[in-house]
């Protein structure tokens, strides 16, 4: 079968070329072919498409997403799952904002579970892993009721049987249990980056009580000293333990050549540095623009790529929740400074924004243009993550046409998705799959 999707403008994928005018001929799953002419005359292809001189991109990659399978919940804490409806309507929300592969950042899942999951949805649904021994440890003792008997594998068998790569990790060591004690003990808001400073002050061996109490001090806070500093040490023996399974991870990424994606955050970020130095490009900075101020950002980031390491932005959830994201201003400092290689949904309670809004808000405020925009969802995520999704990610004779039109005027409005060579979304809705 023939489809051909006339008068349209073609983002390809590479960062830097938009072929505008052209038609794209599809055969089968294929593009086969890229024509230079918005309407080329006596095709005869069976199912013809008008693109009415939007964009065609690349079928967006989304690395970094949670509950999309019917696995254990969460990085690292393995929470029940959830009912297979919740999980299509999960997908079909990542499909509708134009996603065409999505990457599970629930480690504990198996590959049956993944195989179950890809049936309720056209998109190429993939997988990291997080079942290296220490994190199975830790999910065993947390014992939050999302481990079976089927869950106790080893990543490698995992990789072997197709998972990506080592991830989410890092999750375990979020601090944001510090500001919460502060405020409720003082009134006074701390920063994620100044509990940091607290929590690697109290967790030092011997701890460092002098310069928590300067910082605490100087912000006169002093008398929530005692509360954290009990918090900290309750949860001293779980942080260690997380800060081993992380570094366990590192090991197995590097001795597996896989990548490692970590949570990066003012409180991990010490380690990120220490892993990125032997990982280098199998090491993956995720969401990069969380929980830091601007120019902390600027320099982890520039950290990590200086190694050779990957920079990832997620999208926040400004343009709708605003429960974590209250502006952009670190994900544009990042972009701005050229240092971000690829953008995800991650979770963010759940109500993510989509990554062709944040992508047209960057592009509005001029930090990149629209085509290095489209690579940080598509051929960028290809260059990261070597199977992520195979043949895909850029407009290109011969790959598999996963294809996402977006409006030209407003490219957070997914008009039409295909996958494989299928309509899947038409005019911003889903279609049904034909039984
Ligand atoms: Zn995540």
């Amino acid at each position: 079968m023939r489809t051909l999707i006339f008068n349209a403008n073609i983002v390809t994928g590479d960062g830097e070329t938009i072929l505008e005018n052209h038609s794209l001929a599809i055969e089968g799953e294929l593009i086969t072919g890229i024509i230079n002419i918005p309407y080329p005359n006596y095709d005869v292809a069976d199912h013809m498409i008008n693109a009415k001189g939007d964009f065609i991109i690349p079928g967006i990659i989304n690395h970094h997403a949670h509950s999309v399978t019917i696995g254990p919940t969460s990085a690292g804490e393995a929470e029940p799952p959830l009912p297979k409806s919740r999980v299509r309507w999960e997908l079909n929300q990542h499909l509708s904002e134009g996603s065409t592969t999505i990457v599970n950042m629930d480690g504990f899942t198996t590959m049956e579970e993944v195989g179950e999951t890809r049936a309720l949805t056209p998109m190429l649904v993939q997988t990291m892993s997080t079942h290296t021994p220490l994190h199975l440890e830790y999910a065993r003792w947390l014992n939050r009721g999302g481990m079976r008997e089927k869950h106790w594998l080893t990543t490698e068998d995992m990789i072997k049987q197709g998972a990506l790569g080592i991830g989410e990790v890092g999750g375990l060591l979020d601090i944001s249990y510090i500001p919460v004690e502060v405020q409720n003990k003082t009134g006074v808001q701390i920063s994620l980056e100044e509990a940091a400073v607290l929590w690697e002050a109290l967790m030092a061996q011997p701890s460092d009580e002098k310069t928590a109490l300067d910082l605490m001090m100087k912000r006169g806070i002093s008398s929530a000293m005692e509360g954290v500093k009990e918090l900290v040490g309750q949860s001293g023996q779980r942080m260690k333990l997380a800060v081993e399974a992380c570094c366990e991870a590192a090991r197995v990424a590097g001795e597996l050549g896989v990548p490692l994606a970590m949570h990066n955050i003012p409180s991990t970020k010490n380690q990120i540095l220490d892993y990125v130095r032997d990982l280098k490009g199998l090491l993956i900075a995720c969401h990069s623009n969380y929980a830091y101020k601007p120019q902390e950002a600027v320099e982890a980031a520039r950290a990590v790529k200086k190694a050779g390491g990957w920079v990832d932005v997620h999208t926040g959830d400004f343009f709708r929740a605003r429960q974590f994201f209250r502006n952009h201003a670190t994900t544009l400092a990042l972009l701005d400074e050229g240092l971000v290689d690829m953008i995800s949904t991650d979770y963010i309670g759940g109500y993510w924004d989509s990554i062709p809004r944040v992508l047209e808000y960057a592009v509005d405020q001029k930090v990149i243009n629209l085509t290095q925009a489209i690579a940080l969802a598509t051929g960028n995520v290809t260059r990261a993550i070597p199977n992520v999704a195979p043949n895909r990610g850029q407009i290109i004779e011969g790959k598999i046409a996963d294809l996402t039109v977006l409006n030209k005027g407003r490219i957070s409005d997914v008009r039409t998705v295909l996958i494989s060579g299928k309509v899947v979304v038409d005019e911003g809705r889903i279609v049904p799959p034909r039984t």
